[in-house]
């Protein structure tokens, strides 16, 4: 996978959804539900920053380096306190712009929530805030709801690109939206995130790091993407 320096700094900033600090290594009674990966791309996926699983604090820009990741990896694997996996798309805006790929639900379950007609080229300024071209930092995002209690959560998607409505049934690979940058995001990628219970983040990968049973149907070798459910 490439990964260029102006990415790698973008994701200093890449995003946080606010709803969770303290991701934790869960092994609750959730029923484990299987994903496949959640884009229907994987080529134009450039890297991966994931849930960050120490407890430490990080100020500042080189703070917001210092985390560990389900393997043991720093950044650029994971970001401080990051409460999700970010797929970065290869590209940026020029791809987004040229046909975004697509979200897919990374398994059935029931559409919770589907928000759409934010701004999105939001974009870090060099002092690392993020700007959505002077407007609110709000994502466009989709929740569904799992057999069991999990609950995947999709963000930064483009606007007028969410294709599924509350309520509505989706099985594993609906369609879900594009890749985009609005809220709270630096350059275009997924955000994808899952919790159990009370709104507890789990890491989907599994590792010595994270919990022992991966949620990944086929979560790969460190450095490669999850596959598809068979
Ligand atoms: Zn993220």
């Amino acid at each position: 996978m490439r990964m260029t320096v102006p990415v790698l700094m973008a994701g200093l900033v890449a995003c946080a959804t606010g709803s969770v600090d303290d991701p934790v290594d869960s092994d609750t009674d959730t029923l484990h539900v299987r994903f496949a990966f959640p884009i229907d791309a994987p080529e134009l996926i450039n890297g991966v920053m994931g849930v960050d699983h120490d407890a430490l604090e990080g100020e500042g820009l080189i703070g917001r380096m210092a985390c560990t990741n389900y393997d043991g990896r720093g950044f650029p694997a994971c970001y401080d306190g990051h409460d999700g996996s970010d797929f970065l798309l290869d590209g940026g805006f020029d791809t987004m712009d040229a046909g975004s790929p697509t979200v897919l639900a990374a398994a059935a379950g029931v559409v919770i929530t589907a928000h759409d007609g934010e701004y999105d080229r939001c974009h870090a300024t060099l002092s690392g805030e993020i700007d959505c071209n002077g407007g609110p930092i709000r994502a466009n995002y989709v929740e569904i709801a799992h057999e069991g209690g999990a609950v995947t959560r999709y963000l930064h998607l483009m606007k007028d690109s969410v294709a599924v409505q509350e309520g509505q049934t989706v099985a594993q690979g609906t369609p879900l939206g594009r890749i985009g940058s609005s809220g709270n995001s630096s350059v275009p990628h997924l955000h994808f995130e899952l919790q159990v219970g009370e709104g507890v983040v789990v890491d989907p990968y599994a590792g010595p790091y994270s919990q022992p049973e991966s949620w990944w149907c086929d979560q790969g070798a460190p450095h490669e993407l999850p596959g598809p459910c068979p």
